[in-house]
């Protein structure tokens, strides 16, 4: 048994699954989950010292690399002058005005601990702002795990096969409308049969939650459009795609507007911050300006802030954003390059910092009927080959990978060459 063995068994013991976040328990691809002891740049190290070059970067936040300078310089610094105080500190100022500046169409945000806590939130203004009860959402995405949004969701309820959970009163799930990814026909009927009970349409501007989908030409315009037709808000969450698609979110990049945007991940440098912001009007709706409640013992937590703000302005800096997408770019088309020469059906989707690799011989994966039909077994084997060779990729099909700005030219030659042999021996 290796160390890694040894602790899953001990922890199953206490921890249900073994684990704090379910798809952490290799449950998609089979197998133990590897406990990390520690992370350097584009790196992570398991409890046995094995290193393997790391595409999940702790589900998204490590935009940077593992243990950046400017965020733990950051982070220690602010320890030593208090961990929490429950009061306003200056460093929440800095990171909202940075997220404003960054994300145009927010001109006032509100910081909460993770993005579950940010998506619940910005559904309880739109309904408590517009008076209505009903949300549409989009099959296969997910946006945290709080009640109106555990159905037909994606990330790790999708590969454990519970998209819709038990818990979740049918009272509650009633009202979450749900439409298909990429087809704008399901929405336009949804709002015809219920055109003044739609509160918002709340969307992954890139669907990362069922591995990775984009969004088609128009996609994100037409669900502007009918919002706006019907008096419902627009939900653009960003937790995953915040900063990583490009500096200004998926929205930038598409060039779509949204009432109100959430976001995660990135914006904690990996500390646990999520937000919700977007117009002025909507956002002072909620408590202490407005009659919607929202609140958090640690929200704002300084050295979750400084982490956020740290991490920020970093990335920010000429030529990140462009390298983030150039290394992603040069991983996928040697994937795809690779997988050709070995005759394996293989699709790629990428977009900024993020990546999706279907094994499948339909031409293109752009909607949730097509990832289905992926040979998820294939992803298995894939799975295992690489993580044998030293590479992490997510430990399940449905889930999207990300790239660092730690990854060198080096580390995605390597992860090129484990995957040359692993398609070798696949055939
Ligand atoms: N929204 C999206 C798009 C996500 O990808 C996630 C998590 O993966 C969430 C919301 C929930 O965020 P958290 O896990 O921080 O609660």
């Amino acid at each position: 048994m290796n160390h890694s063995e040894n602790f899953f068994s001990q922890a199953q013991k206490v921890i249900p699954g073994g684990v704090n976040s379910p798809v952490r328990a290799f449950n998609g691809v089979g197998g133990t989950p590897v406990f990390i002891d520690r992370a350097e740049g584009a790196y992570i190290f398991d409890a046995d010292g094995k290193q393997y070059i790391d595409y999940v970067g702790s589900w998204g936040p490590m935009i940077l690399g593992h243990n950046h300078p400017a965020i733990l310089s950051a982070v220690l610094k602010t320890a030593e002058k208090g961990l929490s105080f429950g009061a306003p500190t200056p460093l929440e100022i800095d990171l909202a005005e940075l997220v404003c500046q960054l994300v145009p169409s927010i001109e006032m945000v509100r910081m909460v601990s993770s993005g579950t806590e940010a998506t619940m939130s910005a559904i309880r203004l739109t309904r408590g702002y517009t008076k209505r009860d009903k949300i549409i959402k989009f099959e296969g995405c997910y946006h945290g795990h709080s009640d109106s949004l555990l159905v037909k969701a994606g990330s790790g309820a999708l590969t454990l096969g519970q998209p819709s959970s038990p818990g979740v009163p049918a009272d509650f799930a009633k009202h979450t409308l749900t439409c298909e990814y990429n087809n704008i026909e399901s929405v336009k009927q949804t709002f015809e049969q219920y055109p003044d009970d739609i509160a918002c349409v709340i969307i992954e501007p890139v669907a990362g939650n069922m591995n990775c989908i984009p969004p088609k030409a128009g996609f994100l315009q037409q669900l502007r459009e009918l919002c706006d037709q019907y008096g419902a808000l627009l939900i653009i969450d960003e937790v995953m795609t915040g900063f990583r698609v490009a500096l200004g979110g998926a929205q930038q990049y598409y060039g779509v507007t949204p009432d109100l945007t959430t976001l995660g991940k990135v914006i904690g440098g990996g500390m646990p911050v999520g937000a919700f912001g977007g117009k002025k009007e909507i956002m002072q709706y909620i408590a202490p300006t407005g009659p919607v409640y929202q609140a958090g013992t640690l929200s704002g937590n300084p050295i979750a802030m400084a982490a956020g703000l740290a991490c920020l302005t970093e990335l920010k800096k000429a030529g990140n954003e462009q390298r983030l997408a150039e290394q992603t770019e040069k991983l996928a088309l040697g994937l795809k390059a690779l997988a050709d020469k070995h005759g394996i059906p293989f699709v790629v989707n990428y977009v900024g910092g993020m990546f999706g690799i279907f094994f499948t011989d339909q031409p293109e994966v752009s909607s949730y009927q097509q990832v289905m039909k992926c040979d998820a077994e294939k992803f298995k084997q894939f799975f295992h080959k690489m993580l044998e060779q030293g590479v992490y990729l997510a430990p399940s099909a449905y889930e999207a990978g990300f790239m660092s700005l730690a990854h060198s030219d080096e580390d995605i030659e390597r992860t090129l060459q484990a995957a040359d042999k692993a398609f070798a021996e696949m055939k």
